[in-house]
């Protein structure tokens, strides 16, 4: 991946070309905040998604003690009884407080303005706030508005002048009055609620209220005393989502990352409140480990634990996994947290639903030791900033080849594992290239390209990330060898037809 600040539109403009990613509704004009995975885009995410699944469910991490975890799966309802909503503080406290500029109409999340605060004689910082998902589009006219003394100031205080690009001005009681983008009077902050509502029935009244929801993670809570009544799992144990989650954001903006319509991998870990320290360690550092494992380098990942201010009340400790986006660099943006969260949520449904949520453990010494409300660690991450991610870690410029750019998925993860390409479209050649395709498509996601010069075909495999082409030519018929052209070192070579397949197997 590279620095240059052009990577975003280009790689969104190659999500787009090749289907990785279309935004909704095109025809009519798109809807902001909303994206379509297209066929290569589906499978990418597809995958990532079968491999957490695969990591946290049907192949369960091995715990401290070397033994695997109990954790089990669940795909729970998107609109809930509205109850859930209120139990679980979103319908009072899931609000951003924003921002309007009376000119330029441009909204802001308060907490996301990258500011600088200079006193009224602009001689002292009061206070600087730089944004992580920056959208660099301002930074020139905000530089140019500074005085020298301004910089020079900033630079005394180690800040990136390209970061910390908007300034406002200071009324002498620290509220802001100017527009960062265009130095216009912003309105007073208001809370916006994230979550989407509808109806339920035919009658839209308040009693029929109910909400898309924001998070998957309360779908697990709601389910907490029928998967501990019916899966024989004893705490520590875990409960395992991958679904669709919608938040109004007020600003949806860097491609899908922040987005209305996304998908969350959300893992509730109920455990003793005496473990809780020691499972939120494993969990950090497992996850943080589970990130490598798709091939991200280490370099563009990092954790950020969040000081006491940005703590909820409820919570113990958080922290998140970063990534080094083309967006934020050289900053970092979240990609998953990892929160401590006690015992609030099923404390908090066991007060609104006066269901019993505590755990009863038979095995318990003292009598007060054996019955508790578990205390939760919840990896959330999200399945599109993920998929995001990773194309983002592929896209790899390459000035010598026609395509000018080539995708590096790790093999496991590419949407095409093969391309099969007969040299051209006679001789024979398509019959033994649909022959070959018709045995690998079995067991690998394989491509059969037909037509074409083969130098455009290399081109397209090459920018939708193809780890592999199989090429059938005129030596095919005489020796019954392919050529095998790596994507990585464009190295081409020749192995038997029949031995396919043992190649892609080991490969992968
Ligand atoms: P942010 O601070 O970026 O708004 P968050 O802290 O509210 O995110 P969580 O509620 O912890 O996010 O959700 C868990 C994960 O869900 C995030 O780490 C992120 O990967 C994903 N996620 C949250 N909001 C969005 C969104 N609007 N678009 C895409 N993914 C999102």
């Amino acid at each position: 991946m590279t620095d240059d600040k052009n990577t975003m539109e280009d790689l969104v403009s190659l999500c787009k070309r090749r289907g990785f990613v279309y935004p909704a509704s095109e025809i009519y004009g798109g809807i902001n905040g909303f994206w379509d995975f297209g066929p290569l885009g589906v499978q990418l995410k597809n995958n990532i998604r079968d491999h957490w699944w695969k990591s946290m469910v049907e192949c369960t991490p091995a715990g401290p003690d070397g033994q695997p975890l109990q954790i089990v799966g669940l795909d729970s309802a998107i609109i809930q009884n509205p109850k859930t909503w209120e139990a679980s503080g979103h319908v009072e406290g899931f609000n951003d407080p924003m921002v309007d500029c009376r000119e330029c109409k441009t909204r802001f999340r308060v907490d996301k303005i990258a500011t600088v605060t200079f006193s009224k004689d602009g001689d002292e910082i009061l206070s600087t706030h730089i944004e992580t998902e920056s959208a660099s589009t301002a930074f020139e006219d905000a530089i140019a508005s500074l005085n020298s003394k301004q910089r020079k100031l900033l630079k005394k205080a180690g800040n990136d002048v390209k970061t910390s690009a908007r300034f406002l001005n200071d009324t002498g009681d620290g509220s802001a009055v100017a527009c960062p983008l265009c130095g216009g009077e912003l309105t007073e902050p208001k809370m916006f609620n994230l979550m989407f509502e509808t109806f339920v029935g035919a009658v839209r009244n308040d009693d029929a209220r109910a909400y898309l929801r924001p998070e998957t993670a309360q779908g697990i809570f709601l389910n907490y005393k029928n998967v501990l009544d019916t899966m024989r799992v004893k705490v520590p144990f875990g409960v395992a989502q991958i679904g669709k989650a919608f938040r109004n954001e007020i600003t949806p903006r860097n491609f899908v990352f922040r987005s209305r319509e996304f998908e969350q991998m959300e893992m509730e870990f109920f455990c003793h409140p005496d473990e809780s320290g020691r499972w939120y360690e494993f969990w950090k550092q497992h996850r943080m480990e589970w990130w490598k494992s798709l091939g991200i380098s280490e370099q563009n990942l990092r954790f950020r634990e969040h000081g006491k201010e940005e703590l909820a009340h409820y919570s113990d400790a958080c922290v998140d996994i970063e990534y080094r986006y083309p967006f934020t660099a050289p900053d970092f943006g979240e990609l998953e947290g990892i929160a401590h969260r006690g015992c609030f949520d099923l404390s908090a449904h066991q007060d609104y639903s006066k269901i019993k949520m505590e755990y009863f453990d038979h095995g318990g010494k003292e009598a007060d030791d054996s019955r508790y409300i578990p205390h939760v660690i919840e990896p959330a991450s999200g399945l599109t900033r993920g998929t995001l991610v990773l194309l983002c870690e592929a896209y790899t410029p390459d000035p010598d080849r026609p395509s000018g750019v080539y995708m590096k998925f790790d093999p496991k993860f590419a949407p095409i594992k093969a391309g099969i390409l007969p040299l051209v479209a006679r001789d024979g050649m398509p019959e033994k290239a649909v022959g070959l395709y018709m045995d690998l498509r079995k067991d690998f996601m394989v491509e059969l390209d037909i037509k074409q010069n083969i130098g455009k075909r290399y081109a397209r495999q090459d920018e939708i990330g193809t780890p592999f082409c199989f090429t059938i030519d005129g030596q095919t018929g005489e020796d019954g060898t392919v050529t095998v052209r790596y994507r990585d070192s464009l190295q081409q070579e020749r192995i038997n037809i029949d031995g396919v397949k043992k190649f892609l197997a080991e490969k992968l």
